[in-house]
């Protein structure tokens, strides 16, 4: 194929202890799936289930120095499990939906919560909020074929060595299968989609300067430091 301008690059993750990388073709994004989480952003996790919204495939990158984010004065961090989709399907059942995973990591649904509320206050979409650039640093894919598929385990965040976020996957109110399940009702999964699970309490702010580390036991770590201003 011609293509009538230069394509931007392929995004991708690397896959733990391999040379290959991981395609990465959508990001969704599940909100809400930790009731404590739901909570400490004002609403009920019993009254309002889990819900989907999406990064574009290019916020992906693999943390070290990030520029801090423009238009924002409160960028907060969400680690969070994510899985990697390795091969596709519409209305998945629940009960086959792990076939369909590639592998696991660990990674960070950056959110610039200022521009976050404004949206929600005015009813608009999340995007500004959620969907910037280098808003989705990401561990090394650990393939399910190492690591098999984990249902428990510590999920943490740390800011400047303190932790901030602590939480175990067992939490999850929609678990990996379900989401999976609930997602490919709506729209077909397909190779390369990569799914953040939500995330545990505990969010907060970082500033220039600050160093980010985010963890799940069994699948990886990744770190993040924010350019001095
Ligand atoms: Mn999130």
């Amino acid at each position: 194929m011609q293509f009538a301008i230069q394509p931007s690059p392929q995004p991708v993750v690397k896959v733990l202890g391999e040379q290959s990388f991981f395609p990465v073709r959508r990001i969704w994004c599940v909100g809400r799936n930790y009731a404590a989480h739901a909570r400490e952003m004002g609403h009920d996790p019993d009254r309002e289930p889990p819900f989907l919204f999406a990064k574009p495939a290019d916020a992906v990158n693999e943390g070290g120095v990030l520029p801090f984010p423009p238009e924002t004065t409160d960028l907060h961090h969400e680690v969070e499990l994510v899985v990697a989709i390795g091969t596709g399907g519409r209305n998945i059942p629940a009960e086959t939906a792990l076939d369909h995973v590639f592998g696991y990591a660990v990674g960070f649904d950056m959110t610039r919560r200022d521009l976050q509320s404004q949206a929600k206050a005015a009813g608009r979409p999340w995007e500004f909020g959620k969907a910037f650039d280098q808003s989705c640093p990401i561990s090394e894919i650990a393939p399910s074929s190492a690591i098999g598929h984990p249902s428990q385990g510590q999920i943490e965040a740390t800011v400047n060595g303190k932790v901030q976020q602590t939480g175990d996957l067992s939490q999850m109110i929609w678990q990996v299968p379900e989401a999976i399940a609930y997602l490919s009702r709506f729209v077909t999964i397909a190779p390369g989609d990569l799914i953040m699970t939500g995330t545990p309490a505990g969010v907060s702010a970082v500033r220039p300067g600050d160093n980010l580390t985010g963890s799940c036991e069994g699948i990886g770590s990744i770190s993040v430091m924010y350019a001095p201003a």
